[in-house]
């Protein structure tokens, strides 16, 4: 599976000389199969850079299907929907899997962000494509355009996120955005469900001495990121979700701490670059 990075940064876009080498766009990556399904992981505005590129696919003449495995709600990963051109296209097909037990719940707050105060599109309804919402099951795994899904719920703050672990031809990714650990790190389901990943894509949000004092926010410091990894015994680590306020350069520190690390247990870290792409 070939796994891209449209938009790799936390909480809020962050453009500008500072971060222009990994991106400034909010968390969208995508996935695609070995057999060529498409699966996005979260909308937010890396989201519009995304569309852009698959309408010179078959997205561009209305024949076009994905998966969307939407983590939570929370703006930046939400956000780029009203901009993802492939949705004005008439024929294209989206089925999105969310949080929460209820798809009519998750339509309405992804529809809330519609409403006429905050976009002209005034209404979900006038997207063109198709848009089926559905509840992703946290008690089995289910299929996305031919790849095995398997979601779990963290805690992220006062809500929750998922966490999906992508099986697809004896490949196994496994992304983990927006994770808010208790103190004492990463609990054992949560390890199991990242376990021999050849891919684990984790929240690096924050450097430990800023997490300490914003732990109510629900974020992982890029030492929860090494630990879970090296608990979980996967492959390659990818860093994700960095804080709006971190210049490149301070990016470029957590991840040579990050390596410094998981070195001595075989992981390879890859940080997460707005453009770049890994195949596994
Ligand atoms: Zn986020």
């Amino acid at each position: 599976m070939k796994i891209r990075f449209w938009g790799v940064r936390g909480s809020i876009p962050a453009p500008g000389p500072e971060t222009n080498r990994y991106g400034g766009n909010t968390a969208c990556v995508s996935v695609t199969t070995a057999s060529g399904g498409l699966i996005i992981i979260d909308m937010g505005t890396g989201l519009m850079h995304l569309g852009n590129a698959l309408l010179g696919r078959e997205f561009g003449k209305g024949k076009g299907r994905a998966a969307i495995l939407l983590s939570h709600t929370h703006w930046d990963h939400i956000q780029g929907l009203g901009f993802f051109p492939p949705v004005f296209i008439a024929g294209n097909q989206f089925t999105v899997w969310g949080p929460g037990d209820s798809p009519k719940v998750l339509e309405d707050i992804l529809e809330g962000q519609m409403d006429p105060n905050f976009s002209p599109l005034q209404t979900l309804k006038n997207l063109a494509a198709s848009f089926d919402v559905r509840a992703a099951s946290c008690s089995e795994s289910f299929e996305a355009e031919g790849a095995k899904v398997t979601a779990r719920e963290h805690p992220h703050g006062a809500t929750k996120a998922l966490a999906f672990r992508i099986e697809d031809a004896g490949k196994t990714f496994v992304y983990a955005s927006d994770v808010g650990y208790p103190e004492a790190g990463p609990p054992p389901a949560a390890i199991a469900h990242y376990a021999n990943a050849d891919v684990l894509l984790h929240d690096s949000t924050y450097r430990p001495e800023h997490q300490v004092t914003r732990r109510n926010r629900g974020f992982s410091s890029y030492e929860d990121a090494c630990n879970a990894a090296i608990a979980a015994k996967v492959k390659r680590l990818v860093t994700f979700h960095y804080d709006q306020d971190y210049s490149d350069d301070d990016v470029d520190a957590i991840i040579a701490s990050c390596k410094k690390i998981v070195a001595p247990h075989n992981i390879e870290v890859v940080p997460a670059r707005e453009g770049d792409e890994i195949e596994i």
